[in-house]
């Protein structure tokens, strides 16, 4: 098996994902992650959390979701690049934040979710799966996996 790198923007965390290609990922054009990203949308893609190994200072940032999930963030502790994330809802699972990968130029977007936020000025290519709102994790997965 190969492996995938990462890291922060000042380099003091980094990390490898024991994959043998890149994640396919997905978009989020919801209102939450156009504010934390401070851009469009976020790009992101699901894990294993077995496949994950990081070295360097992390923060955490805790918050409860409207559905009353416990959404565990985490940061680069000197430059507060966010890395990945886990939910309470999803035991074992991490969502990495894919502009941190290296190779993040390569990736795939194959879903977009809360396109009904989605900035008027971008255009979704048609035939990418698509959802006015969030998806259903089974169905993200799906569409992930199918690439
Ligand atoms: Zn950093
Ligand atoms: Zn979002």
């Amino acid at each position: 098996m190969s492996e995938i790198h990462g890291g922060c923007r000042c380099g003091a965390v980094r990390y490898t994902l024991a994959l043998d290609a890149l994640p396919r990922t997905y978009a989020c054009h919801c209102r939450d992650c156009q504010t934390w990203s401070g851009s469009a949308f976020s790009q992101q893609s699901f894990l294993s959390e077995s496949s994950l190994r990081v070295t360097g200072p992390l923060a955490v940032y805790e918050l409860t979701t409207p559905s009353g999930s416990l959404s565990i963030q985490r940061m680069c502790a000197v430059c507060h690049a966010r890395v990945y994330n886990s939910n309470s809802s999803r035991p074992g699972v991490l969502v990495v934040r894919a502009g941190t990968l290296d190779r993040s130029d390569e990736l795939d977007v194959v879903a977009h979710i809360w396109v009904k936020r989605k900035q008027p000025w971008l255009e979704l290519p048609t035939h990418v799966p698509a959802w006015r709102e969030s998806a259903p994790v089974a169905e993200l997965l799906q569409a992930l996996a199918a690439g």
